[in-house]
């Protein structure tokens, strides 16, 4: 009885030119390389078996020295306006939550970066998981190519935008989300343009000088909520170690380079920030570098501590905004009955 030793590497690790190099090892021509990447990513294969156009010994030879990993969709809840959550599971057990969000003219994924957050935001209920890890490139790579085979199947039309809005705060997972959009955006991936790509980020300063530096292409969205530092500090401790005069410097420097408009994501709360002081200290914030403002609806996810402000504060910042020449619009939340909205990613199931 033999017992097998050799330990299998996870086939998707490997960068292309390694894989070449692999080939050539086995005394096999490169382009095999080409071939196994594409079903590896362009075609989510699964199992070596799926690769019918290598040799059955090519095959058995790949079984032997890798395994092919991929995340699971667990669970998948569809809400009646049609929002898919799904709970993906990853590698090692542990879940996230992925959402496809369809409207008339695009359908969005929107993904996680870490297993839970810490940052802390009060209003937020992945909050108040705590971050666990980081996620792979691979498992964030393949979320989206999970909701991309879903847009397909459900509702017959390509998946259009992808935000990383799901759990986890993407700047913090820096280098992982940026192979992730690398492969997404890459031919060999699934050859979506960057600018359909938006990540979202609580505006860590540091990180959005890095995005600058590194010429990325997707757009960026800052979750604001207030432009205060009082207000601010009070409901995201990330402001504390990063004020908004930091994250107002970073964004200068981010559009010197990149030329790129940023949205902001603003929600009203009563009592919070619904007054016409807190409505013009965003105003501006917003004159600072073009920039546009979605006001996004509260989604609860607590006992009452925080309440959507009334349609009348709605329409003053409104008012405020586009009479000072910015866009502004109210965004509803979408997939609410099943917490798939806004901050409502959280693992309930
Ligand atoms: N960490 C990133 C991405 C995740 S959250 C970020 O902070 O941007 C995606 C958006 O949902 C953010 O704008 C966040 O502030 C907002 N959000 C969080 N909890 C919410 C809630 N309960 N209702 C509405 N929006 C919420």
């Amino acid at each position: 009885m033999t017992t097998e030793t050799v330990t299998k590497r996870d086939i998707r690790k490997l960068k292309l030119d390694e894989l070449k190099e692999f080939f050539v090892q086995q005394g096999d021509k490169a382009f095999r390389a080409q071939q196994v990447y594409e079903w590896l990513w362009k075609k989510s294969a699964k199992d070596f078996e799926q690769m019918t156009n290598l040799s059955l010994a090519t095959r058995e030879m790949l079984k032997t020295h890798f395994t092919i990993n991929h995340v699971l969709v667990d669970t998948m809840q569809r809400s009646n306006d049609g929002t898919i959550k799904n709970a993906i599971k990853l590698h090692d057990g542990l879940i996230v939550e992925s959402v496809l969000i369809p409207a008339e003219k695009r359908i969005t994924a929107c993904v996680s970066s870490q297993v839970g957050c810490s940052l802390g935001c009060k209003f937020c209920a992945t909050a108040r998981m705590k971050r666990m890890r980081n996620l792979n490139p691979d498992e964030i790579y393949d979320q989206v190519a999970a909701i991309r085979q879903q847009s397909e199947l459900y509702f017959g039309r390509p998946l259009t935008n992808i935000v990383f809005m799901g759990m986890g705060e993407p700047l913090l997972n820096y280098a992982n989300v940026i192979a992730a959009i690398e492969k997404i955006t890459s031919p060999q991936g699934l050859n979506m343009a960057a600018k359909r790509i938006t990540v979202s980020t609580v505006g860590i300063a540091k990180m959005i000088i890095k995005m600058a530096d590194d010429e990325v292409k997707f757009n960026l969205a800052v979750s604001l909520h207030s432009a205060l530092n009082e207000t601010r500090s009070s409901i995201m401790p990330i402001n504390d170690s990063n004020s908004l005069e930091e994250l107002g410097e970073a964004l200068k420097y981010w559009y010197a380079k990149r030329k790129k408009k940023v949205t902001y994501e603003y929600v009203v709360w009563e009592g919070i920030n619904d007054t016409m002081e807190h409505a013009q200290a965003l105003l501006r914030f917003c004159k600072i570098i073009p920039s546009k403002v979605n006001l996004i609806e509260y989604n609860p996810i607590d006992d009452g501590e925080f309440r959507q402000a009334s349609e009348e504060k709605l329409q003053m910042y409104l008012h405020l905004l586009e009479s000072n020449g910015i866009t502004a619009r109210v965004r509803k939340s979408r997939g609410k009955d099943i917490d798939a909205a806004c901050g409502q990613l959280a693992n309930k199931g």
